[in-house]
Order: C-alpha cells, then sequence, then structure tokens
C-alpha cells in the first residue's frame, strides 16, 4: 500500500471528465490535502492540478509521482470540490472547467510556494507624486492590510520603497493579520416590515428565501443587517449585484457600514487585485464580499449568508462554460456550507416565485416603501391613438408636457429605451400588432439576408408580408429607435437641458459608468437618456419623472421570457424616481398598453403578473415547468451544420419520447461571423421515474462537432 492521490488535470482543451491517480512522494507526505494545487507531469509536460482525493493502495507500475506543490494552502474547500462535480453534472461542463471558475488565473499559474508572516497596513494618509513610493502607499491602502507575500507577487521589486515608507511611519508592520471589522455607521433602525423580514431570515426554519420587496422598500437595509449579524458570530458573508449595479453608491453602502472588510469583486478588477482577495477570503480576513456574479465561487470557510439581489437579472445565468445560473449555484452552497440564502427582488423571477409558491423556499413580502414613501404614478400612453391624432413624434404629448413640468419644477428627468430586439420585430403603427407565429404566440423574427420571417419556438419560417394581417394596413415596419435619436429629440424641445447618455457604445468600462453616475447624482445634467443599463441598482433622490420611450422592444422578443423581462424592466425603470422626497411620475408609451405586462406595471401589480405569466408558462410546459435544453450548432459549412443539428434532433426523439423536441432549425442569428448557425431546443420533463437526460446529452456533445448544450439558456438568439 503507497500513499496515492487523485488529481484533477488544469487543461480544459481536452475534455477531461476525470481525476488521474498520482504517487505521493516521502517529501510531500505531510503537505498534500484535498483541494491542494500540486504539479504532475501529464502527457509529456508538467501541468497544474487539484487534488480530489488522497487515501492508501496498491500502486499500479508507470505510475507517476506528484513533483510539487503550488500553493502551501488548499486552493478549493472539500465544498466547493463537490460543487464543481455538482456543476459538471447539471451544466454539462467537465471539472477543469468548472475549478478554473473557482481559482483565480495568477493563483493557478503560480509556479512557488512561499510561507506567509508579515503583514503591512498604512496609518494615516500620504500625498506625493506618481512614483513607485505612492502607488505601493496605495496599493496598501487599497487592501486595508496586505501580507508580504502578497505584496511582492503584487510589486516583486518593493522592497526598497516598502522599507523607505516604513521608515515614514505611514506604513505599519504586523506580526498578526488584523481581525476586527469595526462597524463605522450606525443602522437605520429597521421599519416593522424590515423587522419582520429578518426576523423570519434568523429565526424561522427555511434555510433559502424570497425577499420580494417593491423599489425602495429596504430590502438593503434588511441584508445590511443580516450581515451584521453574520459578522457578530464570526462568520462571513457574500453580496451577488448584478455587475452593472455594482456602483460606488452600493459599495459605499456597505464600506459606509463594515469598513474596509468588504472587499468588491467584478470584471474590472486586476490579476493581483483578484488574487489578494481571493487569498484573504480563503484565510478568512475578509468577512464581507460584495461581488458580481463569480463571486459565488470564492472560497468561504465561514459562509453565514448569500444575499443575491434582483435576482431576477439575467446576467447572473453564465453563458460560458461552465454555464451555470448563480442562483442554482449559491442555493446549493447555502444547503451544503450551512449558509442562509436571501433572493431579492421587486420583481422575482418566475422560476423563484413558484418556488416560494409551492413552499420550497421561504417567502417574504414588503409591499410598500419605506417612511410612508409612495409608489410613482404610472401613465400608459397608447402609441397608436397618437399616430391616429397625427402625432409622429418619439414622444407622446402626455410625454413632452410631463417633461415640461418636470424641467420647470427643476426635478432631473430620465428617459429610458429598451434597445435589445432592436429591428428585429415587425409591428404594424396602425393597430399595434406584432407579426407572431400562429402555433407559438411568440414574435416573429425579421431577418434582413434572406427577407423572410422565423418562428424561433417552433422553427417555421414565413414569406415577409406587405400588409398587416390582421388590420390590412400597409404601415408595417421593423421597429426600433435609439439613444442618440431620443437625445437628438430632446436637444430639439428643450435646448437649454444638459444631457447625458448612457448605452454600451458610450460607457465602455465600468470607471466610465461611475463617471457618469456621479455627474447625473451631482446634478450636473437635467436629462440622462440611456437603456436598461440604468434600470437598475440607482438611486437619485432629484429624479421626478422617468419616460419609456419604447416599452413594447423587449415585448417581441423571440424568447419565452419576453413578457417577464419587460414586466420587470418597466416596474425596475419607473422603481428610478420618487426614492426620495419628490414624488414620482412614470409615463410609458406602448403599442400595446392591454397586454398584461405593460397593464400591470401600472399598478406594480407583480402577483397578479405573476398569476398572468405562470398560466403561460404551464400551458406551454416552459420552465419551471420544464427543463430547457438548448443545442447550439455552429460550423463553416452550413450543410454539415445542418446535418450535425439533423442528427442531434433525431437522437433527441429517439431516445426521450416523453420530452418535446423543436427543431432543426436556423438559428435567430443564423450566420455568425461566416459561421451558420442551428437550433435545437429540447423541453425535457424530469420525473424520478426516468433516467436523466445528462449522459445522453454528453455523449451528443462529444459526438457531434461544433454542439454547445446550455440549460435553461437566457440567450435564445
Ligand atoms: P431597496 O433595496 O428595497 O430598493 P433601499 O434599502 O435602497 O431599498 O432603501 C431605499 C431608501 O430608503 C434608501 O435611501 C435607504 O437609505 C432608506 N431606508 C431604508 N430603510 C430605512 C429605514 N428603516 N429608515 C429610514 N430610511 C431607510
Ligand atoms: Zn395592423
Ligand atoms: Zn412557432
Amino acid at each position: 500500500m503507497e500513499p496515492l492521490a487523485d488529481v484533477i488535470i488544469d487543461r480544459v482543451a481536452e475534455a477531461l471528465d476525470r481525476a488521474f491517480t498520482y504517487r505521493i512522494p516521502d517529501v510531500l507526505q505531510n503537505s498534500i490535502a484535498i483541494g491542494q494545487l500540486v504539479s504532475v507531469p501529464f502527457r509529456g509536460t508538467v501541468v497544474a492540478g487539484v487534488v480530489r482525493r488522497v487515501y492508501s493502495g496498491l500502486a499500479i507500475s508507470g505510475l507517476k509521482d506528484i513533483v510539487g506543490i503550488r500553493d502551501a494552502e488548499p486552493v478549493v474547500t472539500p465544498p466547493l470540490l463537490e460543487l464543481a462535480e455538482w456543476m459538471c453534472e447539471r451544466y454539462l461542463c467537465y471539472l477543469p472547467q468548472a475549478l478554473r471558475a473557482m481559482i483565480p488565473a495568477s493563483v493557478r499559474k503560480s509556479k512557488r510556494t512561499r510561507p506567509s508572516q508579515t503583514w503591512y497596513r498604512v496609518q494615516g494618509t500620504r500625498q506625493g507624486r506618481p512614483s513607485r513610493k505612492q502607488s505601493l502607499f496605495e496599493y496598501i491602502a487599497r487592501c486595508g492590510a496586505v501580507d508580504r507575500r502578497t505584496l511582492l507577487d503584487a510589486f516583486p521589486q518593493a522592497g526598497p520603497a516598502l522599507h523607505a515608507l516604513i521608515q515614514e511611519n505611514v506604513v505599519e508592520v504586523m506580526p498578526l493579520p488584523p481581525q476586527d471589522i469595526a462597524a463605522l455607521t450606525t443602522p437605520h433602525p429597521l421599519t416593522p416590515e424590515q423587522d419582520r423580514a429578518l426576523r423570519s431570515f434568523l429565526q424561522e426554519p427555511a434555510t433559502s428565501w424570497l425577499l420580494e420587496g417593491v423599489t425602495g422598500s429596504g430590502k438593503t437595509e434588511v441584508y445590511l443587517a443580516l450581515i451584521a449579524d453574520a459578522l457578530e458570530r464570526g462568520k462571513q458573508a457574500l453580496v451577488l449585484l448584478p455587475e452593472i449595479a455594482l456602483t460606488p453608491q452600493t459599495v459605499t453602502r456597505f464600506r459606509g457600514r463594515f469598513g474596509s472588510g468588504v472587499a468588491v469583486w467584478h470584471s474590472g478588477l486586476s490579476q493581483d487585485e483578484r488574487r489578494q482577495t481571493w487569498e484573504a477570503v480563503r484565510q478568512g480576513r475578509l468577512k464581507v464580499v460584495v461581488g458580481a456574479r463569480s463571486a459565488i465561487f470564492l472560497p468561504f470557510t465561514a459562509l453565514a449568508v448569500i444575499v443575491i439581489d434582483e435576482e431576477h437579472e439575467p446576467s447572473y445565468k453564465q453563458e460560458e462554460h461552465p454555464r451555470y445560473h448563480t442562483r442554482e449555484v449559491a442555493l446549493w452552497r447555502g444547503k451544503r456550507e450551512g449558509a442562509l440564502v436571501v433572493l431579492g427582488s421587486a420583481t422575482p423571477s418566475l422560476e423563484s416565485r413558484y418556488k416560494a409558491q409551492s413552499g420550497e423556499m421561504g417567502h417574504v413580502q414588503i409591499p410598500r416603501r419605506v417612511l410612508g414613501r409612495t409608489m410613482p404614478t404610472v401613465e400608459i400612453v397608447d402609441m397608436r391613438d397618437e399616430l391616429k391624432e397625427g402625432n409622429r413624434h418619439i414622444f407622446s404629448r402626455l410625454l413632452q408636457d410631463e417633461m415640461s413640468r418636470a424641467r420647470a419644477r427643476d426635478e432631473q428627468i430620465i428617459l429610458f429605451l429598451n434597445r435589445r430586439g432592436y429591428s428585429t420585430f415587425v409591428l404594424c403603427r396602425s393597430c399595434g400588432q406584432a407579426l407572431e407565429c400562429p402555433d407559438c404566440a411568440v414574435s416573429l423574427t425579421y431577418h434582413q439576408q434572406e427577407e423572410r420571417l422565423a418562428c424561433h419556438y417552433c422553427l417555421r419560417q414565413f414569406p415577409l408580408p406587405k400588409r398587416c394581417p390582421e388590420c390590412g394596413s400597409e404601415k408595417i415596419r421593423y421597429f426600433g429607435a435609439g439613444t442618440e435619436r431620443v437625445v437628438e429629440e430632446v436637444r430639439a424641445l428643450f435646448p437649454q437641458a444638459r444631457l447625458l447618455r448612457a448605452d454600451r457604445d458610450v460607457l465602455k468600462d465600468p470607471q466610465d459608468y461611475a463617471t457618469l453616475y456621479h455627474q447625473f447624482y451631482r446634478g450636473e445634467a437635467d436629462v440622462l437618456v440611456g437603456t436598461q443599463m440604468i434600470a437598475k441598482g440607482m438611486d437619485f433622490p432629484r429624479v421626478g419623472l422617468v419616460g419609456v420611450v419604447a416599452a413594447d422592444t423587449a415585448l417581441h422578443l423571440p424568447d419565452f421570457r419576453s413578457a417577464e423581462r419587460t414586466f420587470q424592466l418597466l416596474v425596475q425603470a419607473g422603481g428610478r424616481s420618487g426614492r426620495a422626497d419628490i414624488p414620482g411620475r412614470v409615463v410609458i408609451q406602448s403599442y400595446n398598453p392591454d397586454h398584461y405586462a405593460i397593464k400591470l406595471a401600472k399598478t406594480h401589480d407583480y402577483s397578479a403578473f405573476y398569476e398572468e405569466e405562470i398560466a403561460f408558462r404551464s400551458a406551454t410546459r416552459y420552465p419551471p415547468f420544464s427543463q430547457l435544453w438548448l443545442l447550439a450548432f455552429e460550423g463553416e459549412d452550413r450543410a454539415a451544420v445542418a446535418e450535425s443539428a439533423r442528427q442531434g434532433a433525431e437522437a433527441l426523439r429517439a431516445g426521450w419520447p416523453g420530452d418535446e423536441v423543436l427543431g432543426p432549425a436556423p438559428a435567430p442569428l443564423s450566420r455568425v461571423r461566416g459561421r451558420y448557425r442551428y437550433h435545437v431546443l429540447l423541453k425535457h420533463f424530469a420525473d424520478p421515474g426516468k433516467q436523466s437526460v445528462v449522459p445522453h446529452l454528453k455523449e451528443l456533445q462529444n459526438r457531434l462537432a461544433g454542439l454547445r448544450i446550455t440549460r435553461d439558456p437566457y440567450l435564445l438568439m
């Protein structure tokens, strides 16, 4: 018998689905543990790997030795290793892909191991010209406290500058990591509703909760109280936000309460910043992380609370390998690691509300805003009437009037435009009808190249009509208006108004977003025109009017979630107004004012919306009533791609008679960068007596070229 270890090799190209066995040499006998990052020989080179199992057994001949360890401490905790295995099964990825989501690249690639001893922390401030010394000082200040090893990783030649800073008495040397996190500001006394929510979370047996509270109901304040409770018990807490909502304002709110013990995690961090935060979480030095979705994989060891704010946001779904949904991973981790999971939203996803309704998780509702603040007044304008009465402007008369009034009262205005789906659907300007598939009740997508319409559910194709099939009018057209156009129109109406524009073309990185946010917050602009980017997470006290220029754009996307997305966007956008003392007004312009997603946004009636929408999902057997799998085929040779897709669909139909298989057919975006794309959609009905569909899908994925499979996809284009 010999000491052996099973190691997961860090190679993603080869679709490695298993661990490989190595011998543990004498010198490493006492240092190999589960989750450790090691170097092993593999196919002629030395690669990194993660130890999955340590045991003693019979070594078969030819077994190789582990050649070294790359990090003194394990890089993944045992629960994270289990999570990786669960993800492979659920999302059809391979172990190395799941592990890569958990270990920062800079750690994975490190070659040496050094013990950590000394810590540094700043005392006071230091102003200086840009220099090596000054940037080192600022770096330490940013970290709060940093150990020597991490510091030298970031600044390899830091020695002399560090010494100088210590001499200047602006950097302090400590033998041990600083443990205490001081609460800097005092919390608001909770309202009875907030208090009831908090007590439910802490006292009732459910371990996962849906916190359904209208915009401005004080959900964030409840999260803060939950975190404070976790910290008092010496535990860690994680708050997840959609990337775009990680505004300086939100972060400040957490930092203000919990001080420098709060770290931020988002895609804009450098490798070094990532490594440090990851390291501090692993060592338990960092107690609170506020981050975007990938923070769900940080190596917490004493996690007590996971909050997912705006839990309905599609950005919680990762569309690249591993194609996880953050909410599902959070619920898994919460259960495995004994942490409370709170999903917060004013407009929960249908999936979460369904779970809460059926008792699978706890449910707390806060139907009112804090401090007696009122919900905004919402008016819906029927744009068909505007047209009939001769107004061809992109702004209705009501919106123009409200804008003038808001300007006169010196209130800020937000004009909101949902540009997703721009120009892809066809709308009749006379009757408001979007051309729909007769079988599926989803709108048809216009394909410019082929001059055809296609349904992306049943995947049938139709010729482009000259007249509206509903009313015979010839005023059918591809619908859409961009932010630039809206800005021009505002300028024409209010030449004095100072304008800001927010869309993906002008906001390229998080820094631009922060700058814009502050400009508008400080009142340096009167009107903010933007896409859905500005619909969430922003809290501007001086906004009196929100105008939704075109409410229908998301409604007509070829996506079974289109009504849900529309309702969410309208309610969230409306929620940007009337946050402080100014009563808010919202004007929604629509060609479909009778659609339930639009009508119910007027009364902010989420429950009524849910009832309508869940009935539709149940009738059409979309999630949460089925597991949806998207099989996307892609390649340069159209015939070959079509043939692969045909084989895939055929195999599914033969193997899974109880399920529904749609397609194959060209994808909504049927050719991207010269590659042809075909889709097959599987509605799978899991039941306990039935064999899992996953091995079958894995087999297809390995057999058919250019196939990517996504569970419960959000991107159906
Ligand atoms: P939500 O997260 O539900 O949109 P917030 O927590 O951001 O709501 O609260 C909205 C506003 O009300 C914030 O400015 C917040 O500081 C304030 N607020 C929240 N709770 C209280 C409270 N109990 N007392 C006073 N003000 C509060
Ligand atoms: Zn018509
Ligand atoms: Zn159809």
